[in-house]
């Protein structure tokens, strides 16, 4: 019998746990999400985001600078946000517009008000083993292991895609020498030769391609866990004239695999949830 990972089930429970926590404190934890530009996808992760605060106890403050704004007005409202105790994360919503340069103003972010875990020190903490703002997307995976009980040590765990936010990070924290980690990984890309081998070796599988059910049941072992972190937007005869597909093909692999993350209602649900426990873990560094 084949295990759907509900991730939107994990995510509620996490968001409940802090909700919890948030209420016993004396002070609210703050979040700060700063969009830059119109892009409508960006629009309804921003009011998801501040959604997800409101409902558990997190102060949000948005500021929504317009796509032809300058840098140097980016960087003056990165630098107060950096400066103001009731800020405790700051998020800077993904991509820029064009003429940004995105690694420079990730880099201007207070590395301990960092809840993306984007700023290359905490991406260096992470690779080296310390304490650290993990990228939220990837830590929800490995949350989702853990709340499932799926153990990566020992195991081998594929990767399919090298994003610096997906990927890169999804390796650094299965590899460690610790607790629901120790995995032995494998990290593949679109110049990798034999993936479909590779893949086939994997105990756990994880795809984070960005290509519309790329994966095929021919990939998978039997009995592999099948983490889909792909988000597609396909046209079909519905209403919106789209779905949402992943890089997985679920239908074909459902039977196939021990454990499966469908889309939507898998990963997605988690990124949320673990810039949450981010922002209240910089909260509570502050006290
Ligand atoms: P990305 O930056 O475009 O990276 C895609 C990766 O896939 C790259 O490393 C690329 O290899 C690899 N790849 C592309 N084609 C391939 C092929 N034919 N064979 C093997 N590898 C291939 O994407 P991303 O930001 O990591 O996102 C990946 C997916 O996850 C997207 O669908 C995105 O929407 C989704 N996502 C979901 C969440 C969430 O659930 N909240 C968060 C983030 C991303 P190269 O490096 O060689 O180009």
């Amino acid at each position: 019998m084949t295990t759907i990972i509900d991730g939107k089930a994990v995510s509620q429970q996490i968001l409940a746990e802090l909700k919890q926590q948030i209420s016993k404190f004396s002070s609210k934890p703050g979040l700060a999400v700063i969009l830059v530009g119109d892009n409508p996808a960006s629009q309804a992760y921003i009011r998801m985001k501040k959604k997800a605060c409101e409902d558990i106890g997190i102060q949000s403050f948005e500021f929504l600078l317009p796509k032809d704004s300058h840098e140097s007005e980016l960087e003056q409202v990165i630098q107060s946000l950096n400066e103001r105790s009731e800020v405790h994360g700051i998020l800077l919503q993904m991509p820029l517009p064009a003429g940004f340069d995105e690694q420079k103003m990730l880099q201007l972010i207070n590395p301990k008000k960092d809840v993306d875990g984007f700023h290359p020190m905490n991406v260096g903490r992470l690779l080296i083993g310390l304490d650290t703002f993990k990228s939220c997307t990837p830590y929800g995976v490995a949350e989702l292991l853990k709340r499932y009980n799926i153990n990566p040590s020992g195991q081998h765990v594929v990767i399919v895609g090298r994003s610096n936010i997906v990927g890169k990070p999804m390796a650094a924290i299965l590899m460690q020498n610790n607790e629901w980690a120790n995995a032995t990984v494998t990290v593949c890309h679109s110049r990798t030769n034999n993936l479909k081998d590779i893949c086939l070796q994997a105990d756990i599988l994880i795809a984070a391609i960005g290509r519309p059910l790329f994966v095929s049941s021919d990939m998978v072992k039997p009995g592999a866990v099948v983490i889909d972190v792909g988000i597609n937007k396909v046209t079909d005869d519905s209403i919106k004239g789209y779905k949402l597909v992943g890089d997985v093909d679920y239908d074909a692999i459902y039977p196939i695999a021990s454990a499966i993350t469908p889309v939507p209602g898998g990963v997605g649900p988690l990124t949320i949830a673990m810039l949450m426990t981010n922002t209240v873990k910089a909260f509570l560094v502050t006290q």
